[in-house]
């Protein structure tokens, strides 16, 4: 029996009358894996997480999520219904709610999620923000509130579109070992876009190469 969370099979995908920005592209990824995908700006990548997550859909091919389709030609499971975490860049947070009140959105009502809570915004060093509102934070410090919201409905399977590149290196560094941490001791399934090889190696098992729209 295959072991796969996801399974992208002859995948093409273009934007209304343009070229083909994926083009018959496969994927496989196993439960608790983690891969990164690297590749010049406009290659396709952040166009494939956009497919996988059922914000886009394909010109050609199918995509599987536990086995079931989730995206083919003819039919698509919508977003919310396909449990897949995703971090974009420049991720919008609720503009009315707090960072608190961010962080909490995702997480059911009947688990903790005051200390779910409390420990997502310990780890991304925002304690002193959780009454904020997005306007009085900076760039940088949304973008630790939106990691910290991905986390907090525990995901099995997360894609992260270069969801570190605002964040100074030295954060970017305790962040890396951090994210190991709960990603293995969950067992998290991750698909990570980067633009940077040594993110790749150290988050990820597994390094593909993209470029316009086909992996190498
Ligand atoms: P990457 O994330 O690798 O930088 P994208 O997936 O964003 O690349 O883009 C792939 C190609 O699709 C590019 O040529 C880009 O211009 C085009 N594209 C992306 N989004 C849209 C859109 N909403 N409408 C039309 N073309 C788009
Ligand atoms: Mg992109």
């Amino acid at each position: 029996m295959s072991n796969s969370i996801l399974k992208v099979s002859n995948l093409s995908h273009s934007y209304e009358m343009n070229d083909l920005s994926i083009k018959n592209l496969n994927l496989e990824i196993d439960a608790g894996e983690r891969v990164s995908i690297q590749g010049p700006s406009g290659c396709g990548k952040s166009t494939l997480l956009r497919l996988i997550a059922g914000l886009e859909e394909p010109s050609e091919g199918q995509i599987f999520i536990n086995g079931d389709e989730v995206s083919s030609k003819t039919y698509s499971l919508p977003p919310e219904k396909r449990h897949i975490g995703l971090v974009v860049q420049d991720k919008a947070l609720f503009p009315h709610l707090s960072v608190y009140e961010n962080i909490c959105f995702g997480i059911r009502k009947e688990s903790h999620q005051d200390q779910i809570a409390y420990d997502l915004m310990n780890l991304m060093k925002i304690n002193e923000l959780k009454d904020k509102f997005p306007h009085q934070i900076s760039g940088g410090e949304k973008q630790r509130v939106a990691l910290a919201r991905s986390l907090a409905p525990d995901p099995n399977f997360l894609m992260m579109d270069e969801p570190f590149s605002a964040l100074d290196s030295e954060l970017k560094h305790s962040i890396y070992n951090d994210f190991l941490e709960i990603f293995s001791s969950r067992k998290t399934t991750l698909l990570l876009v980067t633009h940077d090889s040594v993110e790749a190696s150290i988050m990820t098992q597994r390094q593909l190469i993209m470029e316009k729209g086909e992996f190498k």
